[in-house]
């Protein structure tokens, strides 16, 4: 994409924390766009506002794309991808051709936002590469913003959710609320009772309802958990 398209709009930003169901932070590019124009890939600065450097670049944010891509991932895709690697040496080539690429690319990304290198994470990329598969939602959201013919398994992995996405098509209306405003604050932890048995969600809302300063608490770990920008963070579509 272009300078103009890779830059966010206030109403991308606003699309994104629809998405997501939370307000994004530390986007500084779209890095895919539906045909519509609606963002399906934020960049975020390899560096975060509040310093902590940050390897994953591309986070695919389209609820229709994340629930196809979880949906190869529950069917145990990432290990027969994984074992490939092992097995084909071609494919391992080409897969830490991607993992340079990813570099290369988050370091424009650093260039053009403004942040520069980031030492922290010189040659760390994301998703597993160069050697495992341990997130399609990376390999995706990278094969979106790279384009055909750069990640082989995030390539890989869009055809594989050909029956619930394809790139020449919009699948935007009713994917998101758009009633009311933008998520403006941190509502991430309703993401994290999702696939919970009843049992379990009633234990949790009991230990939220006890006093406010216990459910400030369980806010910032669920922000942790689903957060694509904290470090580390294995939970939300990343896992
Ligand atoms: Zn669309």
């Amino acid at each position: 994409m272009n300078t103009a398209q890779r830059t966010p709009t206030p109403e991308d930003l606003d699309t994104l924390s629809r998405q997501l169901g939370r307000p994004v932070r530390d986007v500084v590019e779209i890095g895919a766009r539906c045909v519509c124009g609606n963002p399906l890939v934020a960049t975020t600065a390899p560096r975060l506002g509040n310093g902590i450097p940050f390897p994953t670049t591309y986070y695919l944010t389209h609820p229709v794309i994340t629930a196809a891509v979880s949906r190869l991932e529950a069917a145990g895709v990432m290990t027969e991808m994984t074992a490939r690697l092992e097995s084909d040496p071609e494919l391992a080539a080409a897969y830490r051709r991607a993992h340079e690429e990813y570099l290369a690319a988050r370091n424009e990304v650093g260039r053009r936002s403004g942040i520069g290198e980031v030492p922290e994470i010189a040659g760390v990329s994301a998703g597993g590469m160069p050697t495992r598969v341990k997130c399609l939602h990376v390999l995706v959201g990278h094969s979106l913003a790279a384009g055909p013919g750069v990640n082989p398994l995030g390539d890989e992995a869009l055809e594989g959710i050909a029956e619930w996405w394809t790139a020449d098509r919009c699948y935007c209306a009713g994917a998101w609320d758009v009633a009311g405003a933008a998520p403006a604050r941190d509502l991430s932890r309703h993401t994290r009772t999702q696939g919970l048995p009843a049992d379990e969600l009633a234990a949790k809302k009991a230990r939220r309802s006890g006093g406010k300063e216990s459910s400030d608490a369980a806010d910032a770990d669920a922000a942790d958990a689903v957060d694509p920008r904290t470090p580390g963070a294995a939970g939300g579509v990343e896992s």
